[in-house]
């Protein structure tokens, strides 16, 4: 059975999904994995938490996850043909477009968007720019406004393009210089990034740039391999049916992340938590403003998703690793 449960991996399901169109395996259905779920939940609960890595070797179920987050994002109400989901409410964040429109603009609603960035995309794909027509073409960057992109093996991307992604993220605008003519659009997204370090490792400055990482276990217990194989079988035989018996359930998660996203303007941190979050960033030499930001972010994130609009000891001791796992002492 142990061979069996080796042999049969969350990697796999991302070959056969492309090939059938299969629609993705729901984050419910992964077995174990409470950090890296919770911490992806979390990411969807309170976008100024801002971007997350999954750390981890193949199989898993660093991308199954992300990707998995798609179904149970809320939806939001955007421009009416706008490449960049704008928010018709939000008259300061237009793209270029939907401001200078002469019509109302009308509004419709679609779930957020989660673009999962293709291994090998060139950097026009991955930017945007004009096409010969000279009209702008978003890229990933554009699309992925007001929701998340998900990079699989981040630390197989050009260095570079990496540190302008997170730059792009961080300021939630997108401007660009070419010989065609400059031009800048709104990308609001968060990254929810995975890499196996056995494909190289990233430098400690960037993965520093991550406000969360989750180091992902391999599940040896043999039981729950069991699980997983079953799982992953009865998926591969009838994915939308394995979709539709894990509904109810993907449905109450994404009723509380839609809920946490509710509450996180009321969240508030009493005095003696906001102590306690102070001492252990002391004690870890971790006091700038970034890593300050993202724990407090974290920490209302996880009140929020816990129905409650005070941040607990508790809610900062749950984070606490994964805002500090990956940074340097
Ligand atoms: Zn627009």
């Amino acid at each position: 059975m142990e061979d069996s449960a080796d042999t049969i991996e969350f990697t796999d399901l991302s070959k056969f999904r492309r090939k059938s169109e299969a629609p993705p395996f729901p984050l419910v259905g992964i077995v174990g994995q409470q950090v890296m779920k919770k911490a992806v939940l979390l990411a969807a609960s309170n976008p100024s938490v801002g971007n997350i890595i999954l750390i981890g070797e193949a199989g898993t179920g660093k991308s199954t996850t992300a990707r998995g987050l798609r179904d149970i994002l809320p939806e939001i109400e955007v421009v009416n043909g706008c490449s960049y989901s704008c928010d018709p409410k939000n008259k300061s964040a237009l793209c270029q477009d939907c401001k200078s429109s002469v019509k109302d603009l009308s509004a419709y609603p679609r779930r957020m968007p989660l673009l999962e960035l293709p291994i090998g995309a060139s950097e026009s794909r991955i930017f945007g720019g004009f096409d010969s027509q000279s009209r702008l073409k978003p890229g990933y960057v554009g699309q992925a406004n007001r929701g998340y992109l998900l990079l699989t093996r981040a630390n197989l991307l050009e260095p570079d393009v990496l540190d302008r992604l997170i730059d792009i993220s961080e300021t939630g605008t997108h401007r660009n210089k070419s010989e065609h003519g400059d031009f800048s659009h709104p990308a609001k997204f968060n990254i929810i990034a995975t890499m196996n370090p056995e494909d190289g490792e990233l430098e400690p400055e960037v993965l520093e740039r991550f406000s969360m990482s989750v180091k992902v276990q391999s599940i040896k217990d043999i039981e729950e391999r069991i699980e997983i194989v079953r799982r992953v079988e009865s998926y591969r035989q009838d994915p939308a049916g394995f979709v539709s018996r894990n509904r109810r359930e993907m449905e109450a998660f994404a009723a509380r992340v839609k809920r946490a996203r509710d509450l996180m303007n009321r969240v508030d941190m009493p005095k003696k938590v906001e102590g306690t979050m102070g001492k252990v960033l002391k004690q870890v030499g971790q006091e700038s403003d970034s890593v300050k930001h993202a724990f407090r972010e974290a920490a209302f994130a996880n009140a929020a998703f816990g129905d409650r609009v005070w941040v607990t000891v508790d809610d900062v001791a749950e984070i606490a690793e994964l805002v500090l796992g990956h940074r340097q002492p």
